[in-house]
């Protein structure tokens, strides 16, 4: 718990305005992480309830999770909402697409999530943020060629 802490300060560093979400580990976590904005409410975690005043970054607990491209991605979408912006992800559940065609639609119909993406590669260890990246880069090219 403390580590993540610190590494969202580190995070956010350059955002002094910005009041920090709380950071907790959990196997409920939809895929790597999850965001949930401000509001006037509490959510059940694991058996405990947590006030959402500040949102809240929850964060797989999964062994596989690239913990500070993660953080940096679910911070970001804080840092969007903090600034006026409307998170706009078009959801993960497209039928029939492959993995590859449902990253790529996911990110590219996707303002924040693009600007999510972009935000957390420099804080990525692990190959696949840079694969997500190549494919959406390639799919970009494809489309502007057409
Ligand atoms: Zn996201």
């Amino acid at each position: 718990m403390q580590s993540e802490l610190l590494m969202l300060r580190t995070i956010a560093r350059p955002d002094k305005q910005i009041i920090l979400p709380p950071v907790i580990i959990t196997e409920q976590a939809q895929a790597g992480g999850w965001y949930v904005e401000p509001e006037r409410a509490q959510i059940l975690i694991d058996g405990r309830c947590y006030p959402l005043n500040r949102g809240l970054i929850a964060i797989s607990s999964s062994a596989e999770v690239d913990l500070d491209n993660v953080l940096a991605h679910e911070y970001r979408h804080h840092w969007q909402v903090m600034n006026g912006w409307q998170l706009d992800s078009v959801g993960w559940n497209a039928p029939g697409l492959s993995y590859k065609q449902k990253i790529i639609r996911y990110f590219s119909r996707s303002k924040s999530e693009m600007d999510a993406l972009l935000f957390s590669l420099p804080y990525a260890t692990e190959d696949q943020a840079l694969e997500w990246q190549e494919w959406l880069i390639k799919e970009k090219e494809l489309k502007g060629k057409a």
